[in-house]
């Protein structure tokens, strides 16, 4: 089945799930919601980079390199999950496929790459009609790749997500800041305020205890 057949097969559209919505929001549900439910996307260095290294790895055709086929930007989805995507690069050994997820961020959101890459397997398996077994996260700032096995654990984390995010977008709710040490290196920073619930909190504190006091 081709994409568009795909998508005009879907009931709703608002059923699809970009596969980067996992990705954020195993990093952080308010960073889901923001980008899905408000729209909200601001740039930083990090996404600056990635978005710089994605354009440079969208070429419109495929390549054979030392007797493997090679894909770039390929556009990924899975009825049965309601994903839709594109992976980065997936090289194919002998059919099997093996997708390539190319990062610029922080290795702290590491789980969180290998739950999006996993969903690019689960895309593929679907698609083509093969298994997946493994694929890998290449970090640009080390330039080294590290294999993720697609095991039968992640496999159920990455529905799961599907099923949470799901939820997430219907009821159309910002879950509350994680603020912690990854608002560091988010892009929404500015626009979410992670830090100011805690700060209304405490200064409602201080005036208790000041009252408390007198
Ligand atoms: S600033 Fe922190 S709480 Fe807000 S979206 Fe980013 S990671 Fe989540």
């Amino acid at each position: 089945m081709e994409l568009a057949e795909f998508i005009e097969d879907l009931h709703c559209e608002d059923e699809l799930i970009p596969i980067s919505a996992l990705q954020h929001y195993v990093y952080c549900p308010r960073q889901c919601a923001l980008i899905n439910i408000e729209q909200i996307w601001e740039e930083n260095l990090y996404t600056l980079r990635g978005r710089r290294a994605h354009e440079r790895l969208e070429l419109p055709e495929g390549i054979t390199r030392e007797g493997v086929r090679v894909e770039y930007a390929l556009p990924l989805w899975s009825a049965r999950l309601g994903l839709v995507g594109r992976a980065d690069v997936v090289e194919f050994f002998q059919d099997v496929p093996y997708p390539v997820e190319h990062k610029v961020g922080p290795r702290r959101a590491r789980h969180a790459d290998e739950v999006q890459l996993c969903a690019q397997a689960l895309c593929l398996e679907e698609m083509l009609g093969v298994e997946v077994p493994k694929g890998a996260l290449f970090y640009r700032a080390s330039r080294r790749r590290r294999e993720v096995i697609f095991a039968p654990a992640l496999r159920a984390e990455v529905e799961r997500v599907v099923y949470e995010v799901r939820g997430l977008l219907r009821c159309g709710k910002l879950p509350p800041p994680v603020a912690d040490a990854r608002c560091r290196n988010c892009s929404l920073v500015d626009s979410c305020l992670p830090f100011v619930p805690q700060a209304l909190t405490a200064i409602a504190q201080g005036g208790r205890d000041d009252q408390t006091a007198s």
